[in-house]
């Protein structure tokens, strides 16, 4: 994704993702995880328009544990929006998406586009129109869901139907 131009499409981009930045790192605020203290935050906008939030949520039964982006998905799902664009992920360490919610979120939009970013780093809030900076102030993307997961299961539910 360059930046170098300016036209209203990455300028809107860029404000886009500085809205779910901010956001996932309120969620992050409100995460629960005593276990780990591995505190992630997500923001999900769907293609209508609409901001999704959500943080990791851990259980004494460690497998039990829900992730950010799970959270965030399921809100959507429940308010009938599971057409989305963009995810904004930030965690204290740059990590990638698990392959559970790699899954989960393929099933409804394999052309989501993720970003990633650092929690901690104040200058994750200064995103701004060049490139280079977006990617040394800690926040890296687009990758599509679907190259995070080219080889997602896919049931036909026609067929599945049938048995
Ligand atoms: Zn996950």
């Amino acid at each position: 994704m360059a930046f170098n131009s300016s036209s209203a499409s990455e300028s809107e981009l860029v404000r886009q993702l500085q809205q779910l930045t901010e956001a996932a790192k309120l969620a992050a605020a409100k995460a629960y995880a005593p276990y780990s203290k591995f505190t992630v935050g997500c923001a999900l906008l769907s293609k209508s328009g609409k901001l999704y939030a959500g943080c990791n949520i851990e259980n004494a039964s460690y497998s039990v544990t829900l992730c950010a982006e799970r959270v965030a998905a399921s809100q959507a799902i429940l308010n009938g929006d599971s057409d989305w664009d963009l995810l904004v992920v930030v965690s204290p360490q740059r990590v990638t998406m698990c392959g559970v919610c790699r899954q989960f979120l393929h099933e409804f939009s394999p052309g989501l586009r993720v970003w990633n970013g650092y929690l901690d780093r104040h200058d994750l809030e200064n995103l701004d129109n060049e490139t280079s900076a977006m990617e040394t102030r800690g926040l890296v993307g687009p990758i599509l869901l679907s190259d995070l997961l080219p080889t997602a299961m896919v049931l036909d539910i026609e067929t599945s139907h049938r048995h």
